[in-house]
């Protein structure tokens, strides 16, 4: 069962066409990492789909809820109710964290499901301790952000991401901020949940990460996904574009 589909999704700022009939679904527990050039609209495809740009084209579908669809040219976003019905399946975690500064570790985790969910809080507050704890920063619950190391922070929003239960968690570039040792331990993280059978979308420019914990990889540049296939299909393919690409990082 698809827990994402995206069809044929267009999107232009201005006279530039970022996305140009983008299609993809990702099913249940599948891992897909998307690769490409910066500037090839990887973050754009990700913020068009959890809601963050409105497509101008296309059709965005969660677990057979339709988020967005083009009727006769124009398209048409669910309703608010349904909106946040659907916005309960995604969450997206940022190449710079996206932390409230001013908020503590645990407020930073609790305070969405708490607020915006609207679910019992004895019921947040376990799941965000059992989540902080897997992590290993239970001990910096009391924290702020400006007092974490990039990895803890890393490490924090994606805990955060995970207390909204979401059916498919979204990264883009999230190690791209931090130096290699803590790469590596963001890295881990996410083979981890990939080993749990998490649903992902990844962006990111670790080759041999993508290579091993992706089901799928997608290639992409100028708004167009120029290869999609199994981790070895993708690193033995003839395309001229994908084997430059990937050159670059042998
Ligand atoms: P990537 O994540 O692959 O590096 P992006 O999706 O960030 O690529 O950007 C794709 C293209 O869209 C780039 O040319 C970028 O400058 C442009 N772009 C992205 N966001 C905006 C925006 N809000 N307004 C105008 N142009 C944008
Ligand atoms: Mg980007």
């Amino acid at each position: 069962m698809s827990v994402l589909e995206m069809n044929n999704i267009q999107k232009h700022f201005g006279d530039l066409e970022v996305l140009k009939d983008i299609s993809l679904s990702v099913n249940k527990g599948e891992v897909l990492s998307i690769i490409g050039p910066s500037g090839s609209g990887k973050s754009t495809l990700l913020r068009c789909a959890v809601n963050l740009e409105k497509i101008d084209g296309g059709k965005i579908t969660y677990n057979n809820d339709v988020m967005a669809d083009t009727h006769n040219g124009k398209v048409m976003y669910a309703k608010k109710n349904e909106l946040k019905k659907i916005r309960d399946s995604f969450g997206l975690v940022f190449q710079n964290f996206n932390l409230f500064p001013h908020y503590s570790v645990w407020k930073n985790v609790i305070d969405a499901p708490i607020h915006v969910q609207k679910r019992d809080r004895a019921e947040v507050e376990k799941t965000a301790m059992e989540l902080l704890e897997k992590m290993g920063i239970a001990d910096k619950k009391d924290s702020y952000p400006c007092q974490l190391s990039g990895g803890q922070q890393q490490r924090v929003s994606i805990v955060r991401a995970l207390a909204m239960k979401p059916d498919i968690l979204f990264f883009d570039e999230p190690t791209s901020a931090l130096d290699p040792e803590l790469t590596q331990e963001i890295l881990k993280v996410i083979k981890e949940l990939a080993d749990e059978h998490m649903t992902m979308v990844i962006v990111t420019h670790e080759m041999s990460f993508a290579k091993e914990v992706s089901n799928r990889i997608i290639f992409m540049e100028h708004g167009v996904i120029v290869e999609d296939g199994t981790p070895q299909e993708v690193f033995a393919s003839e395309n001229q574009r994908t084997k430059e690409f990937l050159g670059k990082y042998r």
